[in-house]
């Protein structure tokens, strides 16, 4: 790298990478960042709570839904809004006008070999810098989704604003008393984007091995066929999104001298699959750290919270389909505060714990000794 020893080298230019290294230069820090794309629109459809959502302008929210709700057995409106981001506008609020962006694609090695010329180096390549193996055992967030016509998706809302989780079992195959025994929980998320149309996804929330596409796809097509949405939503959408989150981010310390942001590292929430919101705003405060000079040894410290949230991720991917229903009725039975605590990337050990509590006591007992059994067996 030319032009002597700069402040801060950041890897990748998704949401982590690009909103550190904007930070960054904000505070006069002498950046460089390199990413295969640095001028490519990201491509997810994020979402995130709008009290997360600190600092930016209004104009980086595309979709603003003021009472989602969360439907298992019973259903639960839940009084906290919920935004889509622009994207286009999102990362147009982190300018790179001061930044020195390179094209380039970088191993560890080459992440490493920054560190001779940078004083800070970050990783912020996300999960699978080196690509996405289809067989990829590592638990997983997987998801189908079609964007379509509000019209069209009408009847998939079944008179909600927007669904953040239904979990109720429409996709399963007919015609031969189909039960769920020994399938894998999926949950329609289906949220109008503000110009028109509505994202309609199935989800599976966690599995491992991941929960193929090609089986959300189909259950997506019943479960919307059983609503009476019309075929061609799915065969002929205006869109489509496939989703694979690992988890556990990439699931290995971050090259040696280096730090790692995002889900390169451990900013991504084990159970949700969620990190955006939690970036952005530990991007500015990293920035502010090494603004100040400071030399922090990681960006998100191991915390006491996270085993409850491993506890959280086991249950996800043990509990059976009924036992995935008792627990998001438990979920969207708690007070406000809890219900955020549940979800929240930066909740304390006592926060994530009451929460975890009080959705356990709302459960019904045979719930109850199903999640038991999905936390607690090895
Ligand atoms: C379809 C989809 C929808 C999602 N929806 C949400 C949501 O609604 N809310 C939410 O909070 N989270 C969501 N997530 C999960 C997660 O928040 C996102 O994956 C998010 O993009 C992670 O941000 P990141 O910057 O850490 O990593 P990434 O977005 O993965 O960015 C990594 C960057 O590094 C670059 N890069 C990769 N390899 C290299 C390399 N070898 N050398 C240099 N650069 C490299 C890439 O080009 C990319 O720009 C979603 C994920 C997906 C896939």
């Amino acid at each position: 790298m030319s032009g002597g020893r700069v402040d801060v080298a950041v890897v990748g230019l998704g949401p982590a990478g690009r909103a550190l290294a904007s930070a960054c230069a904000t505070r006069g820090l002498r950046v460089v960042a390199v990413d295969p794309r640095p001028d490519a629109v990201w491509a997810p459809t994020y979402g995130v709570w709008e009290d997360e959502l600190v600092g930016l302008p209004a104009s980086v929210v595309r979709s603003r839904l003021a009472a989602p709700e969360v439907r298992a057995v019973d259903v639960h409106r839940l009084s906290r809004r919920y935004v889509v981001l622009d994207n286009v506008a999102l990362q147009a609020a982190l300018p790179l006008g001061d930044v020195d962006v390179r094209r380039g694609r970088l191993d560890d090695a080459g992440v490493a070999a920054l560190t001779s010329s940078a004083r800070v180096v970050v990783d912020a390549r996300g999960a699978r810098p080196q690509g996405l193996r289809v067989d990829d055992p590592a638990p997983a967030q997987t998801a189908f989704g079609v964007v379509v016509p509000a019209d069209v998706a009408a009847p998939a809302l079944q008179g909600a604003e927007a669904l953040l989780m239904d979990w109720r079992t429409d996709w399963r195959a007919d015609g031969d008393g189909a039960g769920t025994a020994g399938l894998r929980p999926s949950f329609l998320y289906a949220i109008p984007l503000g110009d028109g149309t509505v994202l309609l996804e199935e989800t599976c929330l966690a599995a491992s091995p991941p929960l193929h596409v090609e089986e959300l796809e189909a259950r997506l097509r019943r479960r919307l066929a059983a609503r009476g949405v019309a075929p061609s939503a799915v065969d002929a959408p205006l869109g489509r999104e496939v989703v694979h989150i690992p988890m556990r981010g990439r699931g290995r310390p971050p090259v040696e001298g280096t730090l790692a942001h995002g889900v390169a590292g451990r900013g991504g929430h084990v159970v949700t699959g969620y990190s955006v919101a939690h970036a952005l705003r530990r991007s500015r405060t990293l920035a502010d750290e090494l603004a100040a000079g400071h030399a922090p040894r990681g960006v998100d410290a191991p915390a006491p919270a996270d085993a409850l949230r491993e506890a959280g991720l086991r249950a996800v991917l043990r509990l059976d389909v009924e036992g995935t229903l008792a627990l998001f009725d438990g979920f969207g039975r708690l007070p406000a505060h809890l219900q955020r605590a549940y979800m929240s990337r930066d909740g304390s050990l006592l926060d994530v714990a009451t929460a975890m509590g009080s959705m356990f006591r709302r459960m019904p007992w045979s719930g109850r000794r199903e999640l038991a059994r999905a936390t607690l067996l090895p």
